[in-house]
């Protein structure tokens, strides 16, 4: 495949070139079907080895298929194609296939944008060699790059320059890419294990060029990581990264010119808060993750998606888990699998991490296919231990390095690089819905056993094959663990009694566990349990389940697993349990009431309380005196957030009140630890005096417990010159917005917020990304003063800092209020609904991509009290009755699915 672009002002054309051959035993007969945009993408000519082909007599185009004839075709041997088209960048406003952002022409290929350029054969496993040429002028574009090698630079005069790249490696079409503008650059670089040298070079807009440094380390500890841990080298002598500002996605892994949302790449102490300066690191991990994952090894086809997408996903999890605390890393995926994966699988979006159907794959990015993706190589991992999924992960690359495969293949390299039994663990790619486990433990005091009994339920979903009955018992891997009165481990090396055709292995220290369950109910059975443990199940979240326990355990062991547990995410997941079913309570006793004040709500006469309140107030002393992991810490004592409570009591939840109950809660809570609070508050920060800034574990963990000090500080009321004062000399990014949150949420700092929220905005008004944070915390914040937040909306959208066109912005701003926005987005007049359905129909006919990942809000409408599901489903069918894109009309209309 050789391209020629020429680049002119706002014009491209383009002439693709491509050797093509008839595969064998295909008929004389058949035609050749190419894909293309024809709304998009004006057609020029077409030519088969040198003859132009005359149109509806040799070829035709419908419905963005060009069909050439057989007849116009030679009857045997390769021929040579060229396509020639030409389209305007500047119009796309899909930022799919080749477009402009602030100036620099860029491309989105993955997965169908290739044919918004050309038209070719756009499905990832017809995988060809590219050549590419750009021609551009001089001033305009003095940066041109494309996939591979630069292998010829011209001077075409007349202020116009060419470059040619080629890729040695074969790649579908979704991984081409290329970048033309004027850009600055950074450049490193990386001594390969076999002692290559790899030019690493990173692009950005000019004045953004001094915040890539993080990006570029970034990069390096990955190529590293990947060396050592899976013994994979890179295979190009260069690596290209770029930002830009306009992009609907993160990243895309494109061969060798990885093309970032520059919110993904810059980041410097002012600029960033360490969240953001982890997710760098992860994200640059994850494309460069894909060479191996992904580009070498991709997809037969877009139901496949996962095959790339889990695993990389599960690669990046363990590069940040090996770099930084493991215990943290696993407990914030699971937090974000429960609150988002969750409940997609429990709305009318649910399928398979392998899909059956789709009517655009780009609505097929989703959490399942990511993340739940990633736990099903998890689960590998956990079965076949790190030596056997090593073995199996080798397996795949020697049987299928440069093919395009399915995630049957993927399983059958596990599985014949193993002895281990797995079969069972395929059905987790075809049955969607999150499996109930339910642990049911029998101590016999006599024969000195622990019984286990697991039984699991699939639950019926909307997809093809959801019904209840289709579904077959997956195999699950349960990590058990028994602690003894001691607070420490049992020694687990009695027998284990499994029944039927299961079995149990042992950590090293013989105090873990991991049960096989394959059938829907199964026994295991501890021997030589010499007293009453109390059992810690699902360490580590062996699998992704939704896990019930009886007898359910009491305040007191929960309290004790919290003090005791040797695996740190079920000590988290101990404190996290007690103050859900504290909440619970409150939610359902206060959830019909129509009048619901945050005063009217009393949590501490909760006989949980007082006990759950002293705990944590332990875990704020020793985690001030350093005693206790800081970072892990913050997320212990925070509470389940607002979605997780309305999903956990769904349906017929009165979303405003359990936003209530939550706030009464932190409050509360807040009055009661405030000498803690203010105590670790102190000490944070006179350890921080005189310090330099660094992105490292201590400070980064130092960080997260003064944030969570301050914004439970925030809840009290008359703390807002204190606030202020914290806005005001912070000397970082995480600082400041942890100052500025801890002060939103509450009316009676209403003036310093507005004052420090307006100083934010002057600060970084003409910054693309920073920007974006205000935009977020204003949308969450609207209403909260005297206007309405639907008014206060519109009125953000009218300043100068909102950009429509720009997903960043769109996606904070809207899902800022639509996420972030309770008592705003369900206003019980549902006037936060129809002005979410007016953006939403704005949007879709300038990036249906953009407006289709902003849907996902009213597919969860049968969570709520019969009033919002009336004013949601209203909506709806307001959308569905519009001229609606193909995207968002597969939302939308799977939303209303019963
Ligand atoms: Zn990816």
């Amino acid at each position: 495949m050789s391209l020629n672009f020429e680049l002119d002002g706002d014009e491209a054309t383009t002439r693709a070139t491509s050797k093509i051959s008839r595969r064998e035993g295909v008929d004389r007969s058949a035609p050749l079907v190419l894909n293309g945009k024809a709304s998009f993408v004006e057609l020029l000519g077409v030519y088969v080895n040198g003859k132009a082909l005359v149109n509806e007599a040799e070829f035709a185009i419908e419905n963005d298929l060009m069909t050439i004839k057989s007849d116009a075709l030679p009857a045997s041997g390769a021929f040579t194609l060229v396509v020639e088209t030409k389209f305007q960048p500047v119009k796309n406003t899909e930022l799919s296939g080749l477009y402009k952002s602030s100036g620099t022409f860029c491309t989105q290929c993955e997965a169908e944008g290739f044919r918004s350029i050309t038209y070719y054969p756009d499905r990832p496993d017809v995988m060809s060699i590219f050549t590419t040429r750009i021609v551009a002028d001089k001033t305009q574009c003095p940066v041109l790059l494309s996939n591979g090698n630069l292998i010829k630079s011209e001077d075409l005069g007349n202020n116009k320059h060419a470059a040619t790249w080629m890729d040695p490696w074969r790649k579908p079409c979704y991984l081409f890419a290329l970048v033309a503008g004027d850009l600055a650059m950074i450049e490193d670089k990386f001594v390969t294990m076999s002692g290559r040298e790899v030019a690493l070079r990173i692009y950005a807009q000019h004045k953004n060029i001094d915040r890539c440094g993080f990006a570029m380390g970034s990069l390096q500890r990955a190529m590293k990581w990947d060396e050592e841990r899976f013994g994979l080298e890179y295979d190009l002598d260069l690596f290209n990264i770029v930002a830009v500002d306009d992009f609907n996605m993160g990243a895309m892994e494109n061969k060798s010119l990885n093309i970032f949302n520059s919110r993904l790449v810059l980041a410097s102490q002012e600029s960033a808060t360490d969240a953001t300066f982890e997710r760098i690191e992860s994200v640059i991990g994850h494309e460069y993750f894909h060479n191996y994952t992904g580009n070498r090894i991709t997809c037969r086809d877009w139901f496949q998606l996962s095959l790339k997408e889990g695993l990389t996903v599960f690669r990046d999890q363990e590069f940040t888990c090996d770099l930084h605390s493991r215990a943290v890393k696993r407990i914030a995926d699971v937090r974000y699998l429960r609150a988002a994966q969750f409940a997609e699988d429990a709305s009318p979006l649910a399928h398979p991490v392998r899909p059956e159907s789709y009517q655009k794959i780009d609505n097929f990015y989703t959490l399942t296919v990511y993340e739940k993706g990633a736990e099903l190589i998890r689960m590998y991992h956990t079965l076949l231990g790190r030596e056997g999924f090593r073995k199996g992960f080798d397996l795949y690359f020697e049987r299928h390095d440069g093919q395009a495969v399915t995630t049957d293949d993927f399983f059958r390299a596990m599985s014949d690089a193993n002895s281990t039994d797995i079969e069972k663990l395929k059905l987790w790619y075809s049955q969607a819905g999150t499996p109930a486990l339910e642990a049911a433990g029998v101590y016999d005091e006599v024969a000195k056993t622990y019984a286990l009994t697991l039984t699991q339920t699939l639950p019926k979903t909307n997809d093809v094959n959801g019904a209840a009955e289709n579904k077959k018992p997956q195999l699950i891997p349960v990590s058990i663990g028994l602690v003894g009165a001691d607070g420490k481990d049992m020694v687990l090396s009695g027998e284990i009694k499994c029944e039927g055709d299961s079995k149990v292995t042992l950590n090293d220290s013989k105090t873990t566990a991991v049960c096989r369950l394959t059938d829907k109910k199964q026994t295991f059975t501890f021997k030589g349990i010499n007293s009453k443990p109390v059992p810690s199940i699902l360490r580590g979240f062996s699998a992704p389940v939704k896990l019930t326990i009886t007898p359910e355990l009491t305040t007191d062991e929960l309290l004790f697993l919290l003090a005791n547990d040797s695996d740190e995410f079920n000590r988290w997941e101990a404190s996290q349990k007690i103050a859900t079913s504290i909440l619970h309570r409150a939610c359902r006793k206060h959830n019909a009431n129509e009048s619901l004040e945050e005063s009217d709500v009393n949590v501490t006469s909760d006989p949980s309380w007082a006990k759950y309140v002293d705990a944590c107030r332990g875990i704020i002393r020793d985690a001030t005196a350093g005693k206790l992991d800081r970072a892990w810490v913050e997320e212990a004592l925070s509470f389940p957030a607002t979605t997780q409570l309305i999903q956990d009591l769904a349906p017929g939840v009165n979303p405003v009140n359990t936003y209530k109950v939550r706030k009464a809660f932190a409050h509360s809570f807040a009055l009661e630890a405030r000498a803690d609070l203010e105590a670790a508050l102190a000490t944070c920060d006179a350890e921080a005096a005189g310090l330099a800034y660094e992105v490292d574990g201590p400070q980064v963990s130092r960080r997260a417990l003064r944030g969570y000090a301050l914004r439970m500080l925030g809840t009290i009321g008359d703390v807002g010159g204190m606030l202020s004062t914290a806005y005001s000399a912070a000397q970082n990014m995480t600082d400041t917005v942890a100052a500025l949150g801890a002060l939103c949420g509450h009316d009676n700092h209403a003036t310093h917020k507005n004052a420090a929220f307006d100083d934010f905005l002057h600060k970084w008004e003409d910054d693309n990304n920073v920007s974006c944070t205000w935009l977020r915390m204003a949308a969450a914040e609207a209403g909260a003063g005297d206007i309405a937040a639907v008014d206060e909306m519109k009125a953000i959208m009218a300043r100068a800092v909102y950009d429509a066109k720009n997903p960043n912005k769109f996606y904070s701003l809207i899902g800022g209020f639509a996420g972030g926005n309770v008592p705003g987005f369900h206003a019980d007049d549902g006037s936060g609904y129809a002005f979410v359905s007016d953006v939403l129909l704005s949007t879709d006919a300038i990036n249906p991509q953009a407006a289709s990942r902003m849907a996902s809000p009213f597919a969860k409408w049968r969570l709520y009290d019969d009033k919002r599901q009336g004013l949601m489903k209203a909506q709806l069918q307001r959308l569905l009755a519009a001229k609606l894109s193909p995207n968002l009309f597969e939302i939308i209309s799977k939303a209303m699915q019963d």
